[in-house]
């Protein structure tokens, strides 16, 4: 997934780019990186760790000019390597050149095929490494003529910010997949950023998202960033986004996140309407399952509660290699209330299911704490299919619902019942005025090479 920005204009470029990547860090704890511009030279740090702990004072002295990106690497499945980390960084022709990238290329493979077989050498595993290549082969005398070519190679899901020594240029992908938002620093200059999040933090005034398919440039040659129409639109945002992937108060494309998520919740209340479960009270998996918990009370009336108390200092569960160390997180990471729960009928509410790890874990904790019922509901679609489009779903046999039916899972998780959204519940929830990227649920691979 990972989280990226851009500052242009501001003399405290890379720490206003700190401070936004420290507001984006549930998008990515695995590396962090930032390259500032200054009198023509770019300077880059970027370690593996946390936001707090790769940013420090000296860091950020370093990190001189009035232009800066920033990146927080997601961990992905294999390589944990620095050289993973981001920005990418190169000398050539015509000068230093810094990217960054959120989202996966699709054609990886052909392109970097191609690039050795004609004698590149690359270093790192990233896709992002492709467009440097392209970048620096390219025999365009402008820096943007050659982006636009490389571009035309490029395909898949993509938000990139490139710096070179006194530009800064803004691409997101024709479809929209991965959200990038363009505000204006009341300090002075203009950030660019994965999330809206970003914009409390730092003190800026959102402006717009950037359009599908649209280049922006920032130069010295004018105040305003030119906007250049790169690509016909054809907006596809990423569903996942809203379900799980932002943060709660980030406004992705004109919709709150938060907002989507209650409504997911309502639905998941209105579903059940007709069904004989008399539960005492919601419960929401934290974080994540919060906003639809709340959703769910208020559509229902049933009481939400806070039945499961999260431990802040264990990171994401998700990711960790083995089933073994994710099952041992879980529990390190949520505990039950038992003295609430104890003897009464419980509906759980978290935003997705994956592998099946926490829901099966949290049932049987709720249960050995004393729970009568538990009754999971989900608040997205199954997920059958793996994802290529930036989020770092496992392969389709780790899927459980790609493996198991709706009753299967009920029965392997220990449920009293289970359900889930719809994929329209969730178009639905989100908001029916657009399509979406839904590949997790419908197996939709629209991004065609
Ligand atoms: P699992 O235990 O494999 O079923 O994963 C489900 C849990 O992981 C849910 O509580 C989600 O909040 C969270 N989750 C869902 N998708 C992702 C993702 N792409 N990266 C990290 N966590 C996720």
């Amino acid at each position: 997934m990972c989280a990226i920005v851009g500052i242009y204009g501001n003399e405290n470029a890379a720490r206003l780019a700190s401070l936004a990547l420290f507001s984006m860090q549930h998008r990515g704890q695995e590396a962090t990186g930032i390259s500032s511009s200054c009198e023509g030279k770019i300077y880059t740090k970027k370690d593996r760790g946390l936001v707090s702990e790769v940013f420090n004072n000296k860091a950020l002295e370093y990190l001189k000019g009035d232009m800066a990106i920033g990146h927080n690497r997601y961990s992905t499945a294999g390589s944990d390597s620095i050289l993973d980390a981001q920005p990418v960084f190169a000398k050539y022709k015509l000068g230093e050149i810094s990217i960054v990238h959120n989202g996966n290329l699709i054609n990886k493979e052909e392109v970097r095929k191609e690039l050795i077989d004609n004698g590149a050498i690359f270093q790192t595993g990233m896709d992002t490494e492709n467009l440097i290549h392209l970048i620096a082969k390219n025999s365009k005398d402008r820096l943007r003529d050659r982006i636009v070519e490389a571009l035309q190679k490029t395909i898949g899901a993509y938000c990139f910010i490139i710096q070179s020594r006194n530009k800064q240029f803004v691409i997101r992908d024709r479809y929209g997949i991965r959200p990038l938002s363009l505000g204006r620093l009341k300090s002075g200059g203009y950030i660019v950023s994965s999330e809206t999040c970003a914009f409390e933090l730092v003190d800026a005034e959102f402006i717009r998202d950037i359009r599908p398919g649209e280049m922006l440039i920032f130069s010295k040659k004018s105040d305003e960033p030119e906007s250049i129409q790169l690509f016909e639109p054809e907006f596809r945002p990423c569903a996942f986004e809203y379900v799980y992937f932002a943060r709660p108060d980030s406004v992705i494309d004109g919709k709150n996140v938060y907002m989507t998520r209650e409504n997911m919740g309502k639905t998941l209340a209105r579903n059940d309407k007709n069904s004989h479960i008399k539960a005492d009270m919601v419960i929401p998996v934290p974080d994540s399952g919060v906003p639809a918990a709340l959703g769910y009370s208020q559509e229902s009336g049933v009481p939400f509660k806070y039945g499961i108390i999260r431990n802040h200092y264990v990171g994401r569960t998700f990711i960790e290699p083995t089933q073994e160390m994710r099952n041992m997180k879980v529990k390190m990471k949520l505990s039950p209330m038992r003295s609430l729960i104890e003897g009464k009928s419980l509906l759980v509410i978290d935003d997705s299911v994956v592998r099946g790890t926490t829901s099966k874990r949290i049932v049987r904790m709720l249960k050995e704490a004393g729970a009568k019922e538990v009754h999971f509901r989900v608040a997205s679609p199954e997920i059958k299919f793996p994802n290529f489009y930036g989020i770092d779903t496992p392969n389709q046999d780790e899927l459980i619902s790609h493996r198991m039916t709706k009753d299967e899972i009920c029965e392997y998780i220990e449920a009293d019942s289970l359900e889930y959204l719809s994929i329209q519940d969730l178009v639905d929830s989100i908001g029916n005025d657009r399509h979406y990227a839904l590949e997790s649920f419908d197996g939709d691979y629209f991004v065609t090479k």
